[in-house]
């Protein structure tokens, strides 16, 4: 069970998104995965080569589309465990209409958002997730704009397993991607992932500083959604852990009625030539 190839990331030393591919490798690995049992679904960005650094299906989709594809994939092969995963500018900007439709869907994937709250592939621009006063490249002056909160929006949206990390905590990270891929259902993770090159304020230090632990409240209860909505804005989406978990709804592909139990790929579907050929016609 070595989730581990032979590829060289080509991301900048101390990246965060190294501690994301090793907590994937880890979690898919104690969840007891085989490599061909998993399917790694990115989008483009820097946190986007992640799917070529796993040993495991892997595919590097386009910008802000690994939601639709892994989607789809699950559907057809419901036997494999699906990890989506991209940056904040991918899953929150131009993939957020993704984002909503997949949460509030509750296809039984796992989707990990490599949060360094700005566009690092791009060479430092502002993103959905740089603070208001940001200044970068794009934004000199500081960015205007209010930084969004993708746990609030995850719990609007009617998510079912929200947790949030930082990649500075390797064991809390693997937990929490274990425990999403267990959950049956859409499991949101997102991960403070620091940009060491391009974002000089929010820095492994200034989490550090900032972060605020569920572990600091043994009394938590991650099953009370105003609980988790409260927490949430009390720390100004700063929290980590499980942050909410309903087990009581059923996933997508549970709930789906018409489709056999096994994914299409793996169903003996009889068609003939003449049935091949009108459905083809149908999409020309
Ligand atoms: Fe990581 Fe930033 Fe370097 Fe991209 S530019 S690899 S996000 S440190």
């Amino acid at each position: 069970k070595d989730f581990r190839n032979n590829i060289k990331p080509n991301w900048c030393p101390g990246c965060g998104d190294f501690s994301v591919q090793a907590a994937i490798q880890r979690a898919a690995a104690n969840v007891g995965l085989e490599p061909e049992q998993l399917a790694v679904v990115s989008g483009i960005g820097c946190s986007g080569r992640i799917s070529g650094y796993i040993n495991a299906y892997g595919l590097h989709g386009v910008h802000g589309r690994s939601l639709p594809i892994a989607q789809g994939l699950k559907m057809a092969n419901r036997e494999l465990t699906v990890v989506a995963a991209g940056g904040d500018g991918d899953g929150f900007a131009i993939g957020m209409g993704h984002t909503v439709h997949a949460i509030r869907r509750n296809i039984n994937i796992t989707y990990i958002v490599m949060d360094n709250q700005i566009y690092g592939l791009t060479k430092g621009q502002t993103s959905p997730r740089s603070a208001e006063g940001f200044k970068t490249k794009s934004t000199p002056s500081g960015s205007i704009e209010s930084a969004l909160s993708p746990l609030e929006v995850a719990l609007a949206a009617g998510a079912t397993f929200i947790a949030q990390s930082f990649s500075s905590n390797l064991k809390q990270l693997t937990a929490l991607i274990e425990e999403g891929m267990k959950h049956e259902g859409f499991s949101f993770i997102n991960v403070f992932s620091p940009c060491v090159t391009f974002n000089k304020v929010n820095t492994y230090e200034w989490f550090k500083d900032n972060i605020v632990d569920l572990e600091e409240t043994p009394d938590y209860d991650a099953s009370n959604r105003v609980a988790a909505m409260t927490k949430i804005m009390e720390t100004k989406s700063l929290v980590t852990g499980l942050i909410y978990q309903d087990k009581s709804k059923k996933s997508y592909e549970d709930m789906v009625t018409g489709f056999k139990p096994e994914g299409l790929a793996k169903q003996n579907i009889q068609i003939t030539e003449q049935e091949f050929e009108k459905l083809v016609a149908e999409f020309k």
